[in-house]
Order: C-alpha cells, then sequence, then structure tokens
C-alpha cells in the first residue's frame, strides 16, 4: 500500500522501542536491566490519584472544553505565576495529551516547508521527528562534553538566517541532564530577541534539578523575548504521571488558538479525570515532588560514580533531569566473539545481547560518542547493571 509521504518522514520513537524490547525480553524470561525508560518509576502520589477516582465518582467523565478546563487551566497560570514569575491570561493556555502532543500541536501550526528550526544537539529525540514532520528543517548545533553541553550564543547566531523560525530549547536537558543558569541563558535571549525569533522552551524536568541549582525559564529574562515564547511543560515527569497524558503551552494567544483549533478537530479535549488529577497536582501538597526528586540525586551520585570507574568513560554530573549521557567511545573498534562494535547503536545492541542491559544509543539524540542511560530505577539496579555494563565492555578487545 502507498502511504502517504510525510509518514516516511519519521522513524519510531527509539526510547520507546527500546523500553518495549526490553520489557518484551523480559516476558520471555531474561532478567533484563533497564536504563532505557525515561519515566520516573515512583507511582503517582496518592492524593493525585484520590483526586481522579473523585472525579469518576462524581460523573466528571463527559467532554471538557477542547483546550482544557478553566479550572486546570487556572491552575496553570497560578503555577507559572508562584513559581517562575510570568503572568498568563486563559487565553494564553492550552492543555494537549502530554507535552510531546503539544510539541506536535506547536510544530503543526507554526512551521511549514522552507523552515528552519535550530536544536542544539544532544537534544531530545522527538523534537527531529516532531519539526520534520511538520514539513520544517531540523537544523542541529553541535555541542561537546567538554563543554558541558551548553550552547554559546555565537554557535546560535551564526545558525540563524532567513529561512530560521524558531529556537527550541530544554533545560534541564534530556538526555545530557544539563541546566542553563541565568547568566548562561541572557546571551542567547539577547540573540534570539535581535533575531526576532520564535522560542520553544520545553520546560519539562523544571522541577528535577540539583545541588541547589536553580531553574530559571527564558521567558523570565527580557520583556521583548515573552512574546514570541512558548513555555512547555507537563505533569509526566514531576508528579511521576507519565500514563494520564496531561502538558501544556503559555504563550502567544495567536498560537494557542491555532493549537486549539488544531485539537478540536484532532484529539478534542485531553482526559476530563487526568485533567482533575493534574489540577490537584499543581495546587495540592509538594512534598513527594522534593522526594522524588532526593531519591533522583542519590541515584545521580551512584550511577555517576560507578561509570566514572569504568576505565575509559567519562561521565559529566548532571544538573537535572533523571539521565546521564556518558561517552563511551572508547570502546569502538574493539570486537567480541568476530564481531566490531564500531557506534553507540551497536554498542547498545551488544549490551542488550551480551549483558542484557537496556540503553539508548547516542546517535539518538545526535552525539554517536555517547549512550543514555535513565537512572529512574533503583539503586541496586543501578549498582548490578553498571557492573554488567563494565564486564560486558571489559569483554571487548
Ligand atoms: N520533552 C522532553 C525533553 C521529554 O524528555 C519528554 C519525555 N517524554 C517530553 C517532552 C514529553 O513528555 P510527555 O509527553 O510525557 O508529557
Ligand atoms: N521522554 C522520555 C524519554 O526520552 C519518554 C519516552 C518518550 O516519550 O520518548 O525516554
Amino acid at each position: 500500500m502507498k502511504l502517504a509521504e510525510r509518514i516516511s518522514r519519521i522513524k519510531p520513537s527509539p526510547t520507546l522501542a527500546i523500553t518495549a524490547k526490553a520489557n518484551a525480553l523480559r516476558a520471555e524470561g531474561h532478567d533484563v536491566i533497564g536504563f532505557g525508560a525515561g519515566e520516573p518509576d515512583f507511582d503517582t502520589p496518592a492524593n493525585i490519584k484520590k483526586a481522579a477516582i473523585k472525579a469518576i465518582e462524581a460523573g466528571f467523565t463527559k467532554y471538557t472544553p477542547v483546550g482544557g478546563t478553566d479550572e486546570l487551566k487556572d491552575a496553570i497560570i497560578g503555577k507559572l505565576e508562584r513559581e517562575n514569575h510570568l503572568s498568563y491570561r486563559r487565553s494564553e493556555i492550552v492543555v494537549s495529551c502530554g507535552a510531546k502532543h503539544t510539541l506536535y500541536n506547536l510544530a503543526q501550526v507554526i512551521f511549514e516547508e522552507g523552515d528552519e528550526v535550530v536544536i542544539p544537539a544532544p537534544y531530545w529525540v522527538s523534537y527531529i521527528d516532531i519539526v520534520a514532520l511538520s514539513g520544517a528543517k531540523p537544523v542541529v548545533i553541535e555541542t561537546s562534553q567538554r563543554e558541558g553541553f551548553k550552547l554559546q550564543a555565537q554557535q546560535l547566531a551564526k545558525a540563524i538566517n532567513g529561512r530560521t523560525k524558531a529556537f527550541i530549547i530544554n533545560s534541564p536537558s534530556n538526555p545530557a541532564g544539563i541546566s542553563y543558569s541565568r547568566q548562561e541563558l541572557e546571551p542567547l535571549a539577547t540573540v534570539l530577541v535581535e533575531k526576532d525569533l520564535l522560542v520553544i522552551s520545553d520546560d519539562i524536568y523544571e522541577k528535577i534539578i540539583y545541588d541547589g541549582e536553580e531553574f530559571c525559564s527564558l521567558a523570565t529574562l527580557q520583556t521583548e523575548i515573552k512574546k514570541k515564547l512558548i513555555v512547555v511543560n507537563g505533569l509526566s515527569k514531576a508528579y511521576a504521571m507519565t500514563g494520564w497524558r496531561i502538558g501544556y503551552a503559555a504563550g502567544p494567544e495567536e498560537i494557542v488558538a491555532a493549537v486549539t483549533k488544531l485539537q478540536s478537530q484532532s484529539t478534542s479535549n485531553p482526559t476530563s479525570i487526568a485533567q482533575k488529577a493534574a489540577v490537584e497536582a499543581l495546587n495540592g501538597p509538594q512534598e513527594s515532588v522534593v522526594a522524588m526528586v532526593e531519591e533522583f540525586k542519590k541515584r545521580r551520585n551512584v550511577i555517576v560514580a560507578a561509570l566514572n570507574e569504568i576505565p575509559g568513560v567519562k561521565c559529566m554530573l548532571p544538573q537535572g533531569a533523571f539521565y546521564v549521557f556518558p561517552d563511551f567511545s572508547a570502546f569502538y573498534g574493539r570486537s567480541y566473539a568476530g564481531k566490531v562494535v564500531t557506534n553507540s547503536t551497536e554498542l547498545t545492541a551488544y549490551l542488550l545481547e551480551v549483558a542484557k542491559i537496556a540503553v539508548v544509543p547516542g546517535v539518538e539524540f545526535g552525539q554517536d560518542n555517547h549512550l543514555r542511560l535513565s537512572y529512574a530505577t533503583s539503586l541496586e539496579n543501578i549498582e548490578k547493571g553498571v557492573a554488567r555494563i563494565k564486564d560486558a565492555v571489559m569483554k571487548l578487545s
């Protein structure tokens, strides 16, 4: 059958594919340790689940307004005001079925053939495909571990031309866990305002940040920038709500109205019950978030130390999110049982086959020298898993 050309522009999400593969091997009885999934291993906090149960019992099970209920929009407005010192009106907020859906909607209403969208690497896998599906061209700027994976203003300025429509930033980031400080964002903001670009700021890991580092939203830096900036956020990561599918955008009314129109002809509203749960997540007690971040921090310290003990591996200490992005390129060119491992995809396949360890190849995030490991798993799994990785890579000669 001949499918539409647009679907051939994208590949299945590799992060989700690795997780599915690890689960399938587990179902066959293999003892697989998964560092693939980018989702908190904690349960959704009880107060949030109770709010959803109450919503079902009260019959809150019908369509809601397409872009989300006023109650949820107000909870989002309250959160942005309280935590980020950003003020928005209801007409500047739209709720979608997860932040991935929010990003997809934005790309569909903003980008088209002939546009370029600047994305620093390493990037979250789906940015490239979401942009490609819209017809626009993703323009990737390399950053290196040596420079802490941070984009410099001159690099950004150099990548911008007459076709450049937008810039996507993600801090704290997936996969490197970097977090831009206010000072580091200032020069980027100056370039963005000067070049009059649209900015998508994916703040989904905002609350998962360590060592007293403070989250800074690009939107707060200069009044000019906010006029052309869309904040993207969601509840999946901070509240362990990946399955509930609630994400949102806050930004210029014209863009929000266009996203709402697109949603009215595609998904309609996000699940009514999940919206009630989201209101509780944003307005209710926040202790569970603090506890999760504490636990992630312990795991981060253990996994970074263990990885750096493998001779040849270089792993930076991330300041946020729950991923590490170590350089494993020292093992490329080595072989085991007659098979040479030459890149991150082959090393990932080797680790799954020989060590029963699931990781995501760095090439999917734009950097082939690296692997991505999510440490949203128990300390026991981290210790056992990294020991297995070490054994496996030391067998390569
Ligand atoms: N942005 C980034 C950087 C992510 O890692 C994810 C992970 N899924 C998302 C957006 C989308 O999250 P969700 O659709 O679950 O809200
Ligand atoms: N964002 C997560 C990850 O990078 C979840 C999977 C996905 O949505 O792609 O692993």
